[in-house]
C-alpha cells in the first residue's frame, strides 16, 4: 500500500493512495476508530495494515479524495524524533566528498570502515512538494542528497542483520538537503544538515510487502531537469539490514523511526567548481517504484 499524510480542510489526516485513480482513501473518516497519525499506525504494526485493508473494501465516493484536492505532508509526520541518517555511502560519493574539500571527517580515507550515523532535526522534515528555504543558509553551498529512506515498523534493540528487514514497515523518498560549508566548518553535520525545511520527503510510504526487494530500487535525481544522480540501492556499501543492526546495536529503534541510506555520486560538490542550488531551482528526486518529490528552492 501507498499510505499518505496529508492536510485537508484545515486537518492532518492519513490515507492510502488507489495509484490507478489518484484518489486518497481518508482513513480519518472511514475507519475513525483507527489512529490519526502514521507513526501511531505504524504501532499497531501487520494488525493496523490489516484493519486498513478491510477499511478500503468498504470505501466509496464519499471517503475518497482526489489527490490535487490535498496537501501532501512527510509521510511520518510529526517524526517521531530526529531521522536517522547515513553519510559516505555510496563507494562512489564516498571519493567525490572525500574529494571535495568539504568533508572535515574522513582523514584520508574516503570510504569508511563502519557506517557513518547522524541525525537531521526534525524541524527539518517537510512535505514532499514543499519548497526548500535556501535563503536560511547564509554561506549559500545548499547542495542536494538523493536518498532512500527507510521507515522502521516494530522497534527493537539488538536487531541481528538477518532478522532487519522484518524490522522494516516501508519506505519513501528523500533528500538530505545540505548547507556544505556548514557541514564543513562545524564538523559535526547537525547544523549543516538541520536546518529547518532541508528535509523534503515523501510522497508516500510504500510499505514493504508491497515494495519488492530494496536493492532493486532505482534512485534518480534532476536539477532543473539535468539527470545529477543514476543509482541503484544494491550499491549501497553499508545494505539496510547492516544499517538497522549498527543503530539498533546501541540505540533502540522506535515504531516510525526514519533512516536515510545516503547519497548517490552526482551531488554538486562533485563538480569543478562545486556548483549549488540558487533560488528558483527545481529539484525531483524519484525513487523506482516508490514515487517522486519534487522541490522548489527559495
Ligand atoms: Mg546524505
Amino acid at each position: 500500500m501507498r499510505l499518505a499524510t496529508f492536510s485537508y480542510e484545515g486537518q492532518v489526516r492519513i490515507g492510502v493512495l488507489d495509484p490507478l485513480e489518484n484518489l486518497l482513501t481518508d482513513l480519518s473518516s472511514i475507519a475513525p476508530h483507527l489512529p490519526k497519525n502514521m507513526s501511531s499506525l505504524i504501532v499497531l504494526g501487520v494488525d493496523g495494515l490489516n484493519e486498513v485493508k478491510k477499511t478500503l473494501e468498504k470505501a466509496d465516493q464519499d471517503n475518497q479524495i482526489p489527490i490535487d484536492k490535498v496537501t501532501l505532508n512527510a509521510p511520518i509526520w510529526p517524526p517521531v524524533r530526529d531521522p536517522f541518517a547515513v553519510g559516505r555511502n555510496y563507494h562512489e560519493h564516498a571519493k567525490e566528498f572525500h574529494d571535495s574539500g568539504f568533508d572535515a571527517t574522513s582523514g584520508s580515507k574516503a570510504v569508511p570502515d563502519h557506517p557513518i550515523i547522524f541525525t537531521k532535526a526534525t524541524t527539518s522534515v517537510t512535505g514532499p512538494f514543499d519548497p526548500v528555504p535556501a535563503h536560511l543558509d547564509k554561506t549559500n553551498t545548499t547542495d542536494y542528497e538523493g536518498e532512500l529512506a527507510v521507515i522502521i515498523g516494530p522497534g527493537g534493540r539488538g536487531i541481528s542483520k538477518s532478522e532487519a528487514l522484518n524490522h522494516v514497515y516501508g519506505y519513501t523518498v528523500s533528500n538530505d538537503v545540505t548547507a556544505r560549508t556548514l557541514q564543513h566548518q562545524h564538523k559535526q553535520w547537525t547544523i549543516g544538515k538541520g536546518i529547518d525545511g532541508y528535509c523534503p520527503m515523501g510522497p508516500y510510504l510504500l510499505t514493504s510487502d508491497e515494495a519488492g526487494d530494496v536493492n532493486d530500487m532505482h534512485l534518480q535525481t534532476w536539477v532543473n531537469g539535468e539527470l545529477r544522480q543514476d543509482a541503484l540501492v544494491k550499491d549501497l556499501i553499508f545494505d539496510v539490514p547492516t544499517l538497522v543492526a549498527t543503530i539498533s546495536e546501541n540505540i533502540t529503534l522506535l515504531p516510525g523511526d526514519i533512516i536515510l541510506t545516503g547519497t548517490p555520486v552526482g551531488v554538486g560538490i562533485g563538480f569543478q567548481p562545486p556548483v549549488f542550488l540558487k533560488s528558483g531551482d527545481l529539484v525531483k528526486v524519484s525513487i523506482d517504484p516508490i514515487g517522486t518529490i519534487e522541490n522548489k528552492i527559495i
